[in-house]
């Protein structure tokens, strides 16, 4: 998977470019930093390799999510629907701007079903958050025509996916808008940072400014100029020498995906052999990431006893329906409303109210499905040696 295991002259060279102007910010130093902006290039070339008109670069993926909510106008009381299955990421930034998640069930593609969607959509909903979990698709185009019917945007948290599509059109374009992340384990890295691509010019003006503590930057569109403000705002920018990283890492990314896929092809060809195998439901091969490889037994005991193997023989894989960051029943801070506000916000009102109760076995179809899930985590490296060792631990799993 990760971006980090290409490092190499490529990043050193774009990083140098910005050591030798001194300029390590990615506003104004007029002719110091002698026309290099890094952040900004980053910003464009990351938003036309999705296919999408804009991209706003900022510091995390976590801040994407929550500048991206800010500029669409979400606010407190509002529900936003996200899926049980994600990182808490996607829902500490909905608490964080004062919104209620709301959860939906996964099926076999790990990501929303968009039955349950239907279901939990209200008259509160003001935004759905499909994740394209482990590097693919989510079943978009049902859930656009399910919130296009009812009038409802739609945010892709695309952290997990770049580089993956969808039919040919690149995943995180088909929404309003979507949030990416290249924090130290994702596809693409800059050390920490994160990216919003959208073609609403409007919303696009609006996280831009928002990030710069509301600068104004409509003067100069993706950069200040002038006085005025139009509204609050906050600091989520990202620094020369990340923009510097993502440039180098972007330009590795399909080189990344076509190792992926070689290597993930070479394992699961290997696991075929496990009686009672099924694999994840993958929508489009062709458009898969590939950072990821999940695979089903056909109950929580055969999945426990092949990868107590496969870990016994140095291949273990990741089990998510006991991962506590990633799976909604091992969220025990959400579902407690643990909070160090003294009022309990977010979870509580302000008069100390409690605004929402969370069921742990509130998502019964999703908890099936990650009981006899294991996951391979794909390497864009592997090297003869360790194929050999991941194929050997395999085979001593066929006779589980
Ligand atoms: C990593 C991740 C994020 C958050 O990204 P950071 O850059 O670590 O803040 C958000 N959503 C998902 C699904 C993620 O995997």
């Amino acid at each position: 998977m990760p971006g980090f295991e290409v490092f190499g002259d490529e990043e050193k060279k774009e990083i140098q470019d910005v050591l030798d102007t001194g300029v390590l910010f990615r506003y104004e130093f007029g002719d110091q930093r002698k026309g290099v902006f890094k952040v900004r290039e980053f910003e464009q070339k990351f938003a036309a390799y999705c296919g999408a008109g804009h991209g706003q670069a900022v510091t995390s993926g976590t801040a994407a999510l929550k500048v991206a909510m800010i500029a669409m106008g979400i606010s407190p009381g509002d529900e936003v629907i996200t899926q049980g299955f994600t990182f808490v990421a996607t829902w500490e930034a909905i608490l964080e701007v004062g919104a209620i998640p709301v959860f939906t069930e996964v099926d076999e593609t790990l990501n929303m079903d968009p039955h349950d969607l239907e279901k939990k959509i209200t008259d509160k909903t003001k935004l759905i958050i499909p994740v394209h979990m482990l590097g693919a698709p989510a079943r978009i185009k049902e859930i656009m025509t399910i919130a296009d019917g009812k009038n409802i945007p739609v945010l892709e948290d695309t952290a997990q996916a770049p580089g993956a599509s969808l039919d040919g059109k690149v995943l995180g374009s088909f929404g309003k808008c979507g949030t990416f992340s290249f924090d130290s384990v994702k596809t693409i890295t800059t050390g920490e940072g994160g990216m919003i691509v959208t073609d609403d010019e409007e919303l696009w003006r609006k996280m831009s400014e928002y990030h710069d503590h509301g600068h104004d930057h409509a003067v100069n569109p993706g950069g200040r100029g002038g006085e005025g403000r139009s509204f609050v705002g906050f600091n989520y920018r990202m620094m020369e020498l990340q923009g510097a990283m993502g440039l180098a890492q972007l330009a590795k990314l399909d080189d990344i995906v076509a190792s992926h896929k070689k290597n993930k092809k070479a394992l699961k060809d290997a696991l075929t052999e496990i009686p009672g195998v099924s694999f994840r439901t993958i929508l489009d091969e062709k458009g898969d990431s590939a950072s990821f490889l999940g695979f089903f037994l056909e109950t929580a005991e055969a999945a426990n006893k092949v990868n107590a193997i496969l870990g016994a023989n140095g291949a273990g894989a990741i089990a998510f329906g006991a991962n506590t960051w990633h799976f909604y029943p091992a969220w025990e801070h959400l579902l407690g409303g643990k909070s160090l506000c003294t009022s309990g916000w977010p979870f509580a009102s302000h008069g100390g109210k409690r605004r929402v109760v969370y069921d742990a076995d509130g998502l019964p179809q999703s908890a099936a499905l990650m009981d006899r899930l294991l996951v391979y985590q794909v390497p864009v490296i592997l090297s003869d040696e360790r194929l050999a060792e991941m194929l050997l631990a395999i085979k001593k799993a066929v006779g589980y």
